[in-house]
């Protein structure tokens, strides 16, 4: 008989049956490794612990610790769900289905209507019935020829298989149900513990949007119900902080594919925030010394041939417009092009240096349409930009001002949670970067030296920088956890040497100005999802929406005085409404706590004869009475003291 030659993680070698299994090899290193194994790796693969594994490689056994093992569990539960689905409707078809380090999940597609989380709870009993019956899961593995038989008849597993490399495709049968599997399996489902069937999402086959869409089921699996537990509870956590979902419930924006993947449409509400906030950058910035500018979006593509986006950023463009007469016009993807237009506009000296040009700069990316998220990432955006023209000498001295703005924001905003990264070029392969050495060694040791100025903690990435320039980013934590770029300050030496950037030195001589971009607070886009998760929804008052609601105990009685109050603060610049809607005082005082505005005030009969308002702060229990005027003392300063903590 054939044989294969195993080797073991820690080097030996051994030969076997080339119709061995994952589990004969256990079995053989102890009976106790056969018992604890789910499965196998082959060459970095998983496989089936009861296969054969017919060649030569690295082989490992597969245990419930560690990620592989709860892959396969979850592989397993993906399996049982494709059963007790098509035990349940036998007409549905089935897409890709996966599991995971994150879960697992299963694409449906059921003629007569789709799968709902209605359902779920149903296919879930299925699931459970299956482990408690300690179901077999046996396999089979078929040919590339003899899979395609077997799922003829369902367009999308027919793709799979038609389209995949492998030369065997493992099939499983559960109560007699046969589905076709990508992962491997238990070969019992009385070795599943403790799953949980989550929720329910449209997902594009192969996440083309001109493919049907799927119904994908989400779903998770543990080997000990403390882990579940844990885990749906960051789930949980995730989900309140989300900012699609909190988008939706505080109706600030939408994004419809129907009209637009990654375009999105600011509500209202959304868009208060939005103006609030670009209000604020830009009074920021011009009491700084920016100039504020308008570029338009659209441009001819010779500007971005010039400025190198179209050799090297055209995969993240939109594709040009011809009109037809020769003229090719470009959406843009980044504003740096249009303030050098600004710049170059006129003959500059360097008594205007440094010039700061700025512009809350709309611009478009073609982001593949399975990364579209929310606001977090689009396709239209709008950055808060700018652009700096200084001499080398002044690198410094801007780079410090720069920061010192950056972090001047960040308190406004209550961001605590960041970190600098400075990057320089790799000293071991100069010839990557602009070549200009002096440019490199003076501009770096300049920013080294700003930290340091400064106080403040940084790391060193050598081989980070841009082939343009050297770098800072702040990198900010998101409320999930994840690393996020909120602001970037970047040297860039090729850009002025590619649209021939000029200013008249003190010596009557032209020279090149170095350019440095920055932001601050990113796109508008992304550091609203930012702020909506950070701040869980509850924005301090001077974001929110609306910042107070007045509701009177009687609408009858008692609205005119709230209408008189509501009068007073909105000529404060207070965005204020009275609730007339006469419902139940309970429940509109629950909606705005709900709605999570700042400040809801109740006037009734006492407050009206006194002039007062009885106070309620968003999260607090108790309210306060006391003179209207000096509600709105107090609240005028909350709003002037931003986020401040
Ligand atoms: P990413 O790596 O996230 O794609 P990037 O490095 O391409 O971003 P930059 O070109 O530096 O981003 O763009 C500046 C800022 O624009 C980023 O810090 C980020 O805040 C924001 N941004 C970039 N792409 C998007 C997008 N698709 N949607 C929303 N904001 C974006
Ligand atoms: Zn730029």
């Amino acid at each position: 008989m054939a044989e294969i030659s195993l080797q073991f993680p820690d080097g030996n070698k051994k030969q076997f049956d080339a119709v061995a299994t994952a589990k004969d090899v256990a079995r053989s290193i102890a009976i106790s490794l056969a018992k604890k194994a789910v499965a196998g790796k082959l060459d970095g693969q998983l496989v089936d612990l009861n296969a054969p594994l017919k060649h030569d490689g690295a082989i490992e056994i597969v245990t419930a610790d560690g990620e592989d093992g709860l892959t396969v569990l979850r592989q397993t539960v993906a399996i049982l769900v494709k059963a007790a689905l098509k035990e349940t409707f036998p007409e549905i078809q089935f897409g890709p289905e996966k599991g995971d380090a994150d879960g697992f999940y299963v694409d449906t597609d059921k003629s007569d209507g789709q799968v709902s989380v209605d359902d779920l709870a149903a296919v879930s009993d299925r699931v459970s019935a299956m482990i408690s019956q300690k179901a077999e899961i046996s396999l089979e593995q078929l040919n590339q020829a003899d899979a395609a038989k077997a799922v003829a008849g369902n367009p999308y597993e027919a793709k799979m298989v038609a389209d995949s490399e492998a030369t065997v495709f493992n099939f499983y049968t559960v109560n007699g149900i046969r589905v076709l599997s990508e992962g491997v399996s238990f070969d019992n489902a009385g070795a599943v513990k403790f799953f949980k069937l989550l929720s329910v999402a449209g997902a594009y086959f192969e996440g083309k949007s001109s493919n049907p869409m799927l119904q994908r089921i989400y779903g998770t699996a543990f080997y000990k119900q403390a882990d579940l537990d844990a885990d749906l509870q960051a789930r949980q956590e995730a989900r309140e902080r989300d900012h699609r979902v909190i988008g939706n419930d505080l109706d600030l924006f939408f994004v419809d594919p129907k009209v637009g993947a990654g375009l999105p449409y600011w509500m209202p509400n959304g868009a208060t925030i939005r103006r609030t906030i670009e209000r604020y950058v830009i009074d920021k910035e011009v009491g700084d010394g920016y100039k504020h500018v308008y570029t338009p979006v659209l441009a001819n593509l010779n500007l971005y041939k010039t400025s190198g986006h179209w050799e090297h950023y055209r995969e993240d463009m939109f594709p040009p417009m011809d009109m037809g007469d020769g003229e090719m016009l470009e959406l843009r993807p980044m504003n740096c092009p249009s303030h050098i237009q600004i710049y170059n506009h006129h003959i500059r000296s360097y008594r205007e240096l440094p010039l700061r040009i700025a512009e809350l700069g709309m611009m478009h990316r073609y982001e593949k349409s399975g990364a579209l998220s929310g606001l977090q990432r689009v396709r239209e955006m709008t950055l808060n930009d700018g652009h700096t023209f200084v001499t080398l000498d002044q690198v410094q001295e801007e780079f410090k001002k720069i920061l010192t703005l950056i972090m001047d924001v960040y308190k406004d905003f209550n961001i605590t949670d960041y970190s600098f990264r400075l990057s320089y070029r790799d000293p071991e392969n100069t010839e990557k970067y602009f070549d200009d050495d002096e440019m490199w060694n003076r501009s770096q040791s300049m920013l080294k030296g700003a930290m340091d100025d400064l106080g403040l903690d940084y790391y060193e990435a050598e081989g980070e920088a841009a082939f343009y320039g050297p770098k800072l980013d702040i990198q900010t934590k998101t409320a999930l956890g994840n690393d996020e770029t909120m602001s970037t300050i970047q040297l860039d030496f090729m850009l002025p040497d590619r649209f021939d950037l000029n200013y008249v030195g003190a010596d009557g001589e032209d020279h090149r100005p170095v350019m440095i971009h920055r932001g601050i607070v990113g796109t508008m886009e992304r550091f609203i999802a930012y702020l909506t998760e950070i701040y869980k929804g509850a924005f301090p008052t001077w974001l929110a929406p609306k910042q107070v609601t007045i509701i009177p105990v009687s609408d009858d009685k008692y609205g005119d005085y709230a209408e008189s109050l509501r009068k007073e603060m909105a000529a404060a610049g207070i965005r204020v409404e009275v609730d007339h809607r006469g419902e139940k005082m309970n429940y509109l005082i629950r909606d705005a706590q709900t709605h999570k505005i700042p400040y809801t005030l109740v006037v009734g009969e006492h407050e009206m004869a006194d002039k007062s308002v009885s106070v309620r702060k968003y999260g607090e229990q108790q309210s306060e009475t006391m003179a209207a005027s000096a509600f709105v003392d107090e609240i005028l300063k909350d709003i002037a003291n931003y986020s401040r903590e």
